[in-house]
């Protein structure tokens, strides 16, 4: 049985209370490994770590913490395989995708703040003949990021690179879902050199090593990613003591598809927006409105594809979808294949759970569901339900697509499917979401900020914008 330890000052430790978490393979539903189940002892011991390591990491160049980075992208880059492996057998998601996607973008967030902190610049304001202001700009100090089970190695680096980049301290915490890749990182640290106390890595569940970190007045700023509810949670214990937040959260998008659309690659891509990561990434696109005189045509094609979508072992490579995260999560989303019937959708393809033969039998499998005939406003269609569970909905005008996109309190992102470039300006503009895709989905630029409105978030990651929020601006003004 592996046993993962914390990562505190340079080196693995066991949690001070001894306790460890077991953690499930959700492809075979088998305990594989113990977890620490940290408490304020140990978040303690890595806030001291990291304070006692900012003073010289600050202090480096931009150049040389970047190379730390770039040096950690390629041990990422190097151990592709194993890290790839590790993360499907944590969180059930097929192997294929962990390769191609999860992995490599783990590599690719550090290599890009590793340089692009070398091109950050400030400001400068010149008052012609009176003054010249100018713009420096600090890293926070101690920050805590805090990251979900979904994209867990992806998500993990996307807070922390910023962080180290712009010359903090990192107090960090993965899922407890899906720890394995970031105690896998945690080694490639030490192969990289990196400084004692400049990264470390508590794992352990929310409630309790989490909330300690959120509540330890030494770190400075919060950056999370996960549910709406936890960010509420942590919003309030934040605000009182004035740090800077960052949330990601929850989304429900839309894609908007209009009758002139390239049919095609609108219903393929339609479909891995749907359906990828099982369902499970905040930007899925679960309401599927559809102008009314493509909607027969476009239901054919896209129940055609469903149904062939393979649901199988994660680590064959033939499987297109794998399992969901945990069982726990398995039964929130039955439960709203259960709601969505109450509600009066009907049923076109899936809702039920698949058990396979073999390794897998005990796996926490599910059948891609789509249903149609729900109204926009009902609980279906305004909930997140992040798992492979999708609903069809016809629209007649623009408006209406525009009224039944923007009825949810989530507003992280959406997708517009037109040939018409007019419309689909004047649409992307009017969408209620912080990212829209137009003839395309999950298409990122990294310099790009992502982030949502609405109860989906605060705040911006990515680019310029993840350094400006691990930094303090200072104005020092001159008088000529
Ligand atoms: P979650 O909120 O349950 O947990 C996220 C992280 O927060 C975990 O590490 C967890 O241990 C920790 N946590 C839980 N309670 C805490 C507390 N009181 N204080 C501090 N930390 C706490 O979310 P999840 O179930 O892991 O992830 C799924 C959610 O994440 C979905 O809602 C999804 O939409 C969202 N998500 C959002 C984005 C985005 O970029 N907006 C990306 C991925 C996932």
């Amino acid at each position: 049985m592996l046993h993962l330890q914390n990562y505190i000052n340079g080196t693995f430790l066991a949690p001070v209370s001894g306790a460890y978490l077991p953690n499930i393979n959700p492809a075979t539903g088998e305990v594989y490994s113990q977890i620490p189940d940290s408490d304020e002892r140990d978040v303690q011991a890595a806030v001291e770590a990291a304070q006692a390591a900012f003073p010289a990491w600050s202090a480096f160049s931009a150049e040389k913490r970047g190379r730390f980075l770039i040096k950690l992208s390629e041990l990422i880059d190097q151990n592709l395989e194993r890290l790839a492996k590790a993360e499907t057998t944590d969180n059930g998601k097929p192997l294929s995708l962990s390769r191609t996607v999860d992995i490599p973008r783990a590599s690719s967030n550090l290599y890009f703040f590793g340089t692009g902190v070398q091109h950050f610049a400030s400001e400068a304001h010149s008052m012609e003949g009176v003054a010249v202001n100018y713009t420096v700009r600090k890293p926070l100090g101690v920050v805590a990021c805090i990251s979900p089970w979904n994209l867990p190695l992806y998500l993990f680096t996307w807070k922390i690179a910023p962080a180290l980049a712009a010359g903090n301290c990192v107090v960090a915490k993965p899922s407890e879902i899906t720890p394995y890749t970031a105690h896998l990182l945690a080694e490639l640290c030490v192969e990289a050199g990196l400084p004692a106390g400049v990264l470390n890595i508590v794992h352990g569940t929310g409630p309790k090593a989490g909330a300690a970190m959120c509540e330890h007045p030494e770190v400075k700023a919060i950056s999370f990613t996960g549910g709406t509810q936890t960010g509420k949670t942590i919003a309030r214990t934040a605000a009182p003591m004035f740090k800077k937040l960052s949330l990601e959260l929850g989304g429900k998008n839309a894609t908007v598809i209009f009758a002139d659309c390239d049919f095609e690659k609108t219903v393929s891509t339609a479909l891995q927006a749907a359906f990828a990561n099982q369902g499970q990434i905040c930007l899925c696109g679960s309401r599927i409105l559809v102008e009314r005189p493509l909607y027969d045509r476009f239901k054919a094609a896209f129940l055609e594809r469903v149904k062939n979508l393979t649901v199988g072992d994660p680590m064959e490579e033939g499987s297109r979808m794998g399992a969901l995260v945990s069982e726990v999560h398995l039964q929130k989303v039955q439960n709203y294949i259960a709601l969505a019937q109450e509600e009066g959708g009907t049923l076109l393809t899936g809702g039920e759970r698949v058990y396979m033969k073999g390794r897998c039998a005990n796996g926490y499998f599910l059948q891609p569901t789509v249903f149609e005939g729900l109204p926009h406003t009902c609980r279906t269609n305004t909930e997140e339900i992040f798992g492979p569970v999708v609903t069809l909905m016809p629209f007649d005008t623009e408006e209406e697509a525009l009224t039944y996109a923007n009825y949810t309190q989530y507003g992280l992102a959406a997708s517009v499917w037109t040939q018409d470039l007019t419309r689909a300006h004047r649409v992307a503009h009017q969408l209620q979401s912080g990212i829209v895709w137009v003839n395309t989905w999950l298409l990122r630029d990294l310099r790009t900020p992502f982030g949502g409105t609405k109860q989906s978030g605060v705040g911006r990651e990515g680019g310029w914008e993840a350094l400006r929020f691990f930094t303090d601006p200072q104005n020092v003004c001159i008088k000529l």
